[in-house]
């Protein structure tokens, strides 16, 4: 990570030896969603951070919630964060795994005076809360002796009284400007079953109560968030201190929002109940899942958390920002092949019936170690119905009647003719090469003005084709109409798909966790999901920008 306001905080720390000049991150996902672009990027910044400073890094499931939680989101959580390539060892753990040690801290400040158990309902709390501006009132149960309130803590472990009868709170100040220090509940009672403690609880602990300590057993140095926890450190900072344990420094920064894109779980969370996307890792998802499914390279997400780094307040980021990130990997590395998407037969009638022949075509002319391989030419082959144009405007100069243009790798070829049925509609082109332009250059020194992409019909294959494209088509999804909500702003046009392409035959043999690029078209990568006997491939990708027009427009009105 280039310099930062928390690498400046952990010099510091260094400097004054607060930690011994240990670094120690963690990321602490709630195991109630899959994880997306925003976790990528604090998954980043702590890895980065612990990395940068020969730190340690944690993974750790702040698994404190039962009603939400799932072993289905646990197992995607690991998944996802092992492909970004954040390695935390052997150090993967569970919030869950400390709730018995979470109770004695509790038994601990009850012993102190400093936490006591209250009858209030949600509420009556609510109400004597007070607000920003008025302070709150103490509770009646505020002065219960500390054998009471140990007496009530154990039965409400017990399972002797009904959810939301009583909580365990902090005694701390109702009067606090800050609302977080008005005796903050540390219990709640649920007879709710745990994904892992199963029915050992019913008393959960709440985050605030539960966070600082998990981070505290863990020996975490600095205790990375996100901004609207910052109003929470002091409550942070009151338990450990109360306690007397290990204290990590938090530090909080600014969530990543993007735009054209919801990141929050529980609007994703809809879209896959919904059936509105393929699941949460559908292709089009902002999910680490679905954008690993796109063809996204884990090295294009660390470039683009790279190049935004962290940043104090909160803003959003142009999608176009990831997007040519992504781009930017993949013209260095990805493969250059052959595909027709809309195909137009021709026939190149002074070629022989039966022959075929090799040529050679160039892998990635980014990048020459990447070598050269063997394409197939012969007597009829497919070309994309936009190269062709049967009344041709001045500046079109791809192929039209009687012109000539460059098969890519290829040869020159002419049009002679064209063919249709009985409707008028095109449906096969006469073609002529002339022999003398093989591996596309003309010895008399005979230019033309376009080269386009083809396929031979004999070699090549049929594959279904995704075209995807960005999910909403407003910048703030979350702008709407009265009345509306985000999926209002869904783009309709966010799938488009192409059932009888035309592929090179080298791509049969394609992997997922391969990626090419259609020469012309954009970038594309095998579906993980691919398995019946016709291949599914997703576009990664255009080769640009093709919102910015649109955006422009959109500036201009
Ligand atoms: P919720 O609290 O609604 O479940 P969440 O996105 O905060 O959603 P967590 O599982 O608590 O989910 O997040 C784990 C970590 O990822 C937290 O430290 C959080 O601050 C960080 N994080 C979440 N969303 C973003 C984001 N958009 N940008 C950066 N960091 C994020
Ligand atoms: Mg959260």
């Amino acid at each position: 990570m280039k310099p930062n306001f928390i690498t400046e905080i952990i010099d510091e720390h260094n400097e004054t030896g607060r930690f011994n000049s240990r670094v120690h991150t963690r990321f602490p996902p709630e195991p109630n969603g899959y994880l997306h672009i925003g976790h990528a990027k604090a998954i980043y910044l702590n890895y980065s951070i612990a990395q940068q400073y020969n730190g340690k890094f944690n993974l750790r499931f702040d698994d404190t919630n039962p009603c939400k939680e799932e072993q289905e989101y646990v197992d995607s959580i690991i998944e996802d964060v092992k492909w970004l390539g954040a390695k935390f060892e052997d150090r993967l753990f569970y919030a869950s795994d400390y709730f018995e040690q979470m109770y004695e801290y509790a038994i601990t400040l009850i012993k102190k005076g400093k936490a006591y158990v209250c009858d209030l309902d949600a509420e009556k709390l609510r109400e004597l809360r007070g607000t920003l501006t008025a302070p709150g009132k103490n509770s009646p149960y505020r002065t219960r002796s500390v054998e009471e309130n140990l007496d009530l803590f154990t039965r409400m472990r017990n399972g002797e009284f009904p959810d939301g009868a009583k909580t365990l709170r902090a005694k701390i100040d109702m009067a606090h400007p800050n609302l977080n220090l008005r005796d903050p509940i540390m219990y709640r009672i649920l007879h709710s079953s745990h994904h892992r403690t199963k029915d050992k609880w019913c008393i959960y602990p709440t985050y605030d109560w539960a966070h600082g300590l998990e981070d505290s057993l863990e020996k975490i140095t600095h205790s990375i968030c996100t901004l609207e926890f910052e109003n929470h450190r002091p409550l942070y900072d009151w338990f450990l201190d109360e306690l007397g344990i290990f204290h990590p420094q938090q530090i909080e920064f600014a969530r990543l929002n993007v735009t054209y894109t919801v990141l929050s779980k529980r609007k994703l969370l809809e879209l896959v109940q919904g059936k509105f996307v393929d699941g949460w890792d559908d292709p089009r998802m902002p999910t680490v899942a679905g954008l690993r499914r796109r063809g996204y390279p884990r090295e294009a997400l660390h470039n683009f958390c790279e190049e935004i780094g962290a940043a104090k307040f909160n803003s959003t980021i142009d999608v176009g920002v990831l997007e040519e990130a992504v781009r930017g990997v993949l013209n260095k590395t990805a493969e250059r092949v052959m595909a027709v998407l809309k195909p137009l037969k021709i026939t190149i009638t002074n070629y022989p019936d039966g022959k075929s022949e090799e040529l050679e075509a160039v892998n990635n002319p980014e990048d020459p170690s990447m070598g050269l391989r063997k394409i197939y030419f012969s007597r009829e082959l497919y070309i994309e119905q936009d190269d062709f144009r049967e009344n041709p405007p001045k500046e079109f100069f791809r192929l039209s009647v009687g012109k000539e243009v460059r098969l890519r790798y290829a040869y020159f070829i002419k049009c002679e003719e064209v063919v249709k049925d009985e409707n008028g509609n095109i449906v096969e082109l006469k073609c002529s090469y002339d022999p003398k332009t093989r591996g596309g250059n003309a010895p008399d020194g005979r230019k033309v003005k376009a080269t386009i992409h083809w396929v031979s019909a004999a070699h090549c294959f049929t594959a279904q084709i995704n075209l995807y494209d960005r999910l909403f088509n407003s910048p703030d999804p979350d702008k709407v109409e009265p009345g509306k909500d985000f999926k209002s702003n869904l783009n309709p046009d966010s799938l488009g798909i192409i059932t009888a392409a035309k592929l090179e035959p080298s791509l049969k043999n394609a992997n997922p966790s391969q990626r090419f690029q259609f020469e012309r078209l954009g970038y594309f990568c095998l579906d993980s999901k691919s398995t019946g006997p016709k291949l599914i491939f997703n576009r990664i990708s255009t080769l640009r920008d093709s919102w910015a027009k649109v955006e422009q427009k959109l500036k201009k009105k």
